[in-house]
C-alpha cells in the first residue's frame, strides 16, 4: 500500500496522520532528525507540513523523493525575497517591499517605503520571529539582516483574514470561506469563520490564490494571509501546507483542510467542504494543560503533547454552539479557565459576532 511520508513531525505532521485514518491512508510524519531512514517505496508519496526544513539525512531523503509534491513551489514561496518577487510577477498586491541589500541606506529605505519599516527575515521567521520593526530616525544596528531580509512598508490594516484552498492535480479547486485571525505580537491567537460579513470578500480572495495555485502547477492545501484594508486585500504571506488558521474546519466543515490535503494529493475526489456551524478556533499559547478545558460544551481539544514554554503553540481548541448567544455563553465559560491575557482575546472575538 502506498505510504504518505510527512516531511516533519510536528502538529500538523500529528494531525494529517490523523486525518488520514478514517480513509485508512498510511500518512507518516518523520521527524527531520530521525536517526533511522525511513524505507521509502518509489510509488510512495511525499508531503511536507513545513516549507524549510535544514538539511539532514532525513530531509534530503524525502525531499528528493521522485513523488514529493510541491517541490518547485516550495522552494519558491519558502523565501520571502521570491514569494513577493512572485506576488509582484503575478501583479497580486502585496504590502510594498524591497529587497534588504549590503549597501540599502536606511534614510532612503524610510524615504522610499515610510516612518515605520518592517524587516523580516527571508527564511526562517515564524509567530512573528525573525521580524524587526525601523522606525524613521532611530537608530537600528541591521548589519546580519542585510541580504538575509526584505523591508516591508507598514499596512495600516482594518483586520487580518485568510484563504484555505486546495487544488488537485487535475486543476480542480475548492475553498474554505474566509477566516477572520488575530494575531498578536506575531501569533495567532484565535480565527473565527464563517462570517457573513466578509463573503463579499470571498471571490477577490479566491481570484488571488487561484492564480498563485495555477501558476505553481499546485496540488494539496495552500493558505493565503491577508490584510484587509477597506475592501481591498493584499497578501502578507503564503503557506504551502495546511494552516493554523484553517484548524476550525476540523469542527466546522464537513471536510477538514488535512483530509482535504490528504485527498487531493492522494486524487481521490475533492467536493466542496459543507459549512456545519460558526466555529471559533483559539490557540493555547505557552500555557499548561487543563483537564477542565473539555468541560465546555461544543469545546473541540487538540493538545499537541509537546512541552510548554513560553510563547510555543501547544494546542488549540475548536469551539462550535448553535447560535450566537450560545456561543458567548461557552466563550465566558471557556475564558474562566484560562489565563488572563486570554481576556482579551475574547473580547476580540465576542465583537465579531
Ligand atoms: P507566521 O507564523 O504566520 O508564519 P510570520 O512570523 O512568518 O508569521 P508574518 O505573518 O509576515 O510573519 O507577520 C506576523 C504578523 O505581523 C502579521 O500577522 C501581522 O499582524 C504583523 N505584520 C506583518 N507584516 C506587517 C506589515 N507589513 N504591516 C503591519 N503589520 C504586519
Ligand atoms: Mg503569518
Amino acid at each position: 500500500m502506498t505510504c504518505i511520508w510527512v516531511l516533519g513531525a510536528g502538529q500538523l505532521g500529528a494531525m494529517l496522520q490523523h486525518a488520514g485514518q478514517p480513509l485508512a491512508l498510511d500518512v507518516r510524519p518523520v521527524d527531520i532528525d530521525a536517526y533511522q531512514l525511513p524505507q521509502l517505496a518509489p510509488n510512495d508519496l511525499v508531503t511536507a507540513e513545513r516549507e524549510q526544513w535544514p538539511d539532514t539525512p532525513v530531509t534530503s531523503l524525502l525531499s528528493q523523493h521522485p513523488r514529493f509534491i510541491n517541490a518547485n513551489a516550495l522552494t519558491t514561496l519558502a523565501d520571502r525575497l521570491t514569494q513577493k518577487q512572485l506576488l509582484d510577477e503575478l501583479q497580486l498586491a502585496t504590502a510594498p517591499w524591497q529587497p534588504l541589500a549590503v549597501d540599502t541606506e536606511l534614510t532612503k529605505l524610510h524615504q522610499t517605503l515610510g516612518e515605520r519599516v518592517l524587516l523580516k527575515r527571508r527564511c526562517g521567521g515564524y509567530d512573528g520571529r525573525g521580524q524587526l520593526w525601523l522606525t524613521a530616525n532611530q537608530p537600528a544596528d541591521i548589519q546580519d539582516w542585510r541580504e538575509h531580509a526584505i523591508a516591508e512598508q507598514r499596512v495600516p490594516f482594518d483586520e487580518e483574514l485568510s484563504l484555505i484552498g486546495v487544488r488537485d492535480a487535475t486543476g480542480h479547486e475548492v475553498y474554505y470561506p474566509l477566516t477572520l485571525n488575530l494575531h498578536v505580537e506575531g501569533i495567532l491567537m484565535a480565527s473565527i469563520a464563517p462570517l457573513a460579513r466578509l463573503t463579499t470578500l470571498q471571490s477577490q480572495a479566491q481570484q488571488m490564490l487561484s492564480r498563485l495555485m495555477q501558476h505553481l502547477s499546485y496540488v494539496g492545501v495552500m493558505a493565503m494571509e491577508c490584510f484587509r484594508v477597506g475592501e481591498q486585500l493584499l497578501v502578507n504571506e503564503l503557506a504551502p501546507r495546511v494552516h493554523n488558521s484553517g484548524h476550525w474546519t476540523q469542527a466546522g466543515a464537513s471536510l477538514n483542510q488535512f483530509e482535504a490535503h490528504l485527498r487531493a494529493i492522494s486524487a481521490l475526489p475533492l467536493c466542496t467542504p459543507q459549512i456545519k456551524t460558526l466555529t471559533v478556533m483559539i490557540n493555547l499559547i505557552g500555557i499548561a494543560h487543563n483537564t477542565s478545558w473539555l468541560s465546555v460544551p461544543g469545546a473541540e481539544l487538540y493538545w499537541y503533547n509537546k512541552s510548554v514554554r513560553s510563547g510555543r503553540k501547544v494546542g488549540h481548541i475548536n469551539l462550535c454552539a448553535d447560535d450566537i448567544p450560545q456561543h458567548k455563553q461557552r466563550l465566558t465559560q471557556l475564558q474562566n479557565l484560562l489565563p488572563a491575557q486570554y481576556k482579551k482575546v475574547m473580547a476580540w472575538v465576542n465583537q465579531q459576532f
